[in-house]
């Protein structure tokens, strides 16, 4: 049996300084941990054939499949604050594009297969442990509803991989609308290829945001179409307490999916400044931060765009800027219903806001689980009874003080108890992928070859907004000895 790929490359198709012709390297004994199978048939693959020996074999990048053009996309960035011209696909390969049972271009992409020009140092691999992180957390992110790349498979390699100590090597396979990156955009901008940003951006515009062609300035509208997405994306975020970890331009895709989960984490105790990177010394990616690198990383993004705006530079500035402009009132918006939403308020009033913020403030200082602290609110307005979500709060002076403001706000509604219950229920999860979780489960994989508890928590993690009274103990936050406090990119 050949296993069949239905594909239909794009990006392959542009000029040769885009990416860089390169097939996967193969690997000793691979072997599939987990394939996805709903995902698969949405973008219009045989699980079974997949799960066959040759399926692992490609996933694995040992074979590659026919109709396959495999390259490693051109890309720079600024990390953490300082520009690289060229960082690009160092350790991941696009094997193609098909066109989904929906209709919608994906890239297949496998991340950890190999070296490739772009490698730098680096040797081309994942991790088993970070691997199965990006399964988890963006398969979570999906089931919450939230725009992100997706997991298709995980396979081990049977061969190690160096980092501080000998590991398990992986490969990832990543689904992404496109891998089109703000870093790809100032590669070329770097170059001073306007050309290239031109061909870029029509590809963008065509894959992305079909309804901006034949636009009379489609540049101009695909910078205020990126910023909208970025702001609805961030918004969603701190909506569910995520924290991406590493927010660099070469991690934020231009089709407003969350891409490229490295150091990320979830909160338990709601705290603004929260960071969990090793490598964010500065907190510069902490929670709070995040809108405002959003913006920042969208200014690289439109000053990339300046040369399509206008020959006239001024001109080309000034357009830009009141693009970018519109970031804060999108966002604020965004976020602000987000609030509402979690708050069960089915309409808009003039003091929401500081209603919100105040019980954020309350759950800074009384320690209280941002997850649960939501969730458990949407049952006090089932049932009146507040006591389960004030013994989420150390010290609760906060919490007392504001759940009458609460109350008396929600009175000023006509849903019904059960109404609001079940509207916050479908809006506060009762299971994120909480870090104390994740540990366990790549300890038992690394340690014990034992995927059992890694199938547990991605079954759970796909209702989130269901209570699962089996799972129960999944909703529930670290204990202080179990509690994980950093996170690293595992590169
Ligand atoms: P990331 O931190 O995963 O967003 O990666 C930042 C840059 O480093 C990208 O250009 C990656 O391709 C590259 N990179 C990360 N890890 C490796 C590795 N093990 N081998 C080669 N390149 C890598
Ligand atoms: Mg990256």
């Amino acid at each position: 049996m050949t296993v069949h790929f239905p594909f239909q490359n794009s990006y392959a198709a542009l000029p040769d300084n885009f990416f860089a012709r390169v097939a996967p390297t193969p690997v000793a004994a691979p072997r599939l941990i987990k394939l996805n199978r709903p995902l698969a048939v949405e973008l219009g693959l045989d699980p079974d054939q997949l799960e066959t020996p040759e399926g692992a074999e490609i996933l694995a990048g040992k074979t590659v499949p026919a109709g396959a053009d495999p390259i490693a996309m051109a890309y720079a960035g600024h990390q953490f604050g300082q520009f690289v011209p060229q960082l690009g696909d160092g350790r991941a390969i696009l094997l193609g594009e098909v066109v989904d049972i929906n209709g919608v271009r994906r890239d297949i992409q496998l991340k950890g297969s190999g070296p490739t020009p772009f490698s730098r140092r680096g040797d081309g691999r994942a991790a088993l442990g970070p691997v199965l992180r990006e399964y988890i957390v963006s398969e979570a992110m999906h089931a919450l509803g939230i725009p992100t790349t997706r997991s298709l498979a995980a396979v081990v390699t049977g061969e190690q991989v160096f980092r501080e100590t000998a590991l398990p090597g992986a490969v990832l396979t990543r689904i992404a609308t496109s891998h089109i990156r703000v870093g790809t955009f100032q590669y070329f901008a770097a170059r001073r290829d306007i050309e290239a940003i031109r061909r870029l951006a029509d590809h963008v515009i065509a894959r992305h945001y079909p309804e901006l062609t034949g636009r009379e300035r489609p540049y101009h509208a695909l910078l205020e179409a990126v910023i909208a997405r970025q702001a609805a994306l961030v918004a969603r975020w701190l909506d569910i307490g995520f924290i991406h970890g590493v927010m660099n331009t070469d991690n934020t895709s231009v089709s407003g999916e969350t891409i490229d989960y490295g150091p990320c984490a979830f909160m338990d105790a709601y705290n603004p400044a929260t960071v969990f990177s090793s490598i964010d010394e500065m907190g510069r990616y902490a929670f709070a931060n995040q809108p405002r690198i959003a913006l920042w990383n969208l200014t690289r993004f439109a000053e990339c765009l300046l040369p399509l705006f206008s020959d006239d530079q001024a001109q080309a500035i000034k357009d830009a800027e009141g693009a970018l402009d519109s970031f804060a009132e999108a966002f604020s918006n965004a976020y602000q219903a987000g609030l509402r939403r979690k708050l069960g308020l089915f309409t808009a009033g003039e003091d929401d806001p500081a209603l919100a913020q105040a019980l954020l403030e309350a759950m800074t200082s009384g320690q209280a689980d941002f997850t649960l602290t939501f969730r458990r609110l949407g049952e006090a307005a089932g049932d009146g009874n507040d006591a389960p979500v004030r013994t989420l709060f150390q010290d609760p002076a906060g919490f007392d003080e504001w759940v009458p403001r609460w109350r008396q706000r929600l009175a000023l509604e006509p849903q019904t108890p059960d109404q609001r219950r079940s509207a916050m229920h479908a809006t506060n999860p009762a299971y994120i992928p909480r870090n104390h979780r994740i540990e366990a489960v790549i300890s038992a994989a690394i340690q014990n070859d034992d995927f059992a508890p890694f199938e547990e928590l991605i079954t759970v993690l796909a209702h989130p907004y269901r209570d699962q009274p089996v799972y129960a103990a999944y909703a529930e936050p670290p204990q202080p000895e179990e509690r994980v406090l950093q996170t690293f990119c595992g590169t």
